[in-house]
């Protein structure tokens, strides 16, 4: 079986240059190209040598126009308005485009959308096994409580994340709330500060700690009348989010094209 050609984007980024160090160790992935945004310092340099695997003769460019006509796949955990750019790419290409980036609006899902439409797109806020199984839990807890008790998502991050909540609390509200039937427009509650009154019931709150160098730590609390469920997750190392992001780019070669969650790379949707 031919290896699948992989690009990443963003890959002086932290998550980037755990990227290109997961293809050097998975089997069925190769890299075929780099890129960084235009005056980076990092173009022009060896990806493999700037990850720390050796050199992979592969060079940093700031042009993915030839770098995807020549790949199979591309591997994107950059800002969302890059994302939507490598989007447009990825489908002119007819490429599997795995999307990671998270603090997309509105705009950016509905380019993704129409990306969808010609591509594999695979996005996921959490490309984890383990919170995407967290997430089809708090789907089954949540339908079976009900609004007696009060749904938190509480998440911890590292000083430099820019975004929040996490893609990764969004998803778990969002689970929350399908498994409730409700939307999660309707009854998310952010940013509380101040005399905010009491919490209105049925709401899905969100709290969002930040500092030093925590991966990613979740928790979905469910409060009731005197007793509690919270179930947790911890990342303690960036490469279970690589290693999930190149399990779906494998899993979506040749697939037609189609907007797929990491839900259904894992066979997780019940
Ligand atoms: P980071 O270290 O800032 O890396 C992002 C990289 O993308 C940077 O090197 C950045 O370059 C580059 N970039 C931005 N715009 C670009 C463009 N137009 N062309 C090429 N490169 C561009 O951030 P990170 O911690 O790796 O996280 C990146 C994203 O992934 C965030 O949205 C984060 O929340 C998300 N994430 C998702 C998961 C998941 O499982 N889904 C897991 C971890 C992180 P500059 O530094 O020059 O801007």
């Amino acid at each position: 079986m031919t290896e699948m050609r992989l690009v990443v984007v963003g890959a002086a980024g932290r998550m980037g240059r755990m990227l290109i160090r997961t293809i050097h160790d998975m089997p069925g992935a190769t890299l075929c190209g780099a890129i960084e945004r235009e005056g980076s310092i990092a173009l022009g340099q060896d990806a493999g040598l700037l990850a720390g695997t050796g050199k992979a003769n592969v060079v940093i460019t700031d042009d993915p126009l030839p770098v995807f006509a020549k790949a199979d796949g591309v591997l994107d955990f950059t800002s969302p308005d890059a994302t939507v750019a490598f989007a447009g790419l990825a489908a002119q290409a007819r490429i599997v485009h795995v999307v990671g980036t998270t603090g997309l609006e509105d705009e950016h899902l509905a380019a993704l959308d129409a990306a969808a439409r010609h591509a594999v797109i695979v996005r996921s806020g959490n490309m984890s096994l383990g919170v995407n199984l967290l997430a089809a839990l708090v789907r089954r807890v949540a339908r079976t409580l009900d609004e007696d008790f009060d749904i938190e998502i509480v998440e911890m991050h590292h000083r430099m994340k820019v975004d929040a909540p996490s893609g990764t609390a969004l998803m778990l509200g969002e689970a929350a709330a399908q498994g409730r039937g409700v939307s999660l427009k309707d009854h998310s509650e952010r940013g509380r500060d101040g005399i905010t009154g009491a919490r209105k019931p049925g709401a899905i709150g969100f709290a969002s700690l930040r500092g030093g160098t925590v991966v990613g730590e979740h928790s979905a609390i469910f409060a009731g009348p005197s007793e509690r469920i919270v179930l947790s997750h911890a990342a303690e190392d960036r490469g279970i989010f690589a290693r999930g992001a190149v399990k779906a780019a494998l899993w979506g070669k040749g697939r037609k094209p189609g907007l797929y969650s990491m839900a259904d790379v894992l066979g997780l949707d019940d």
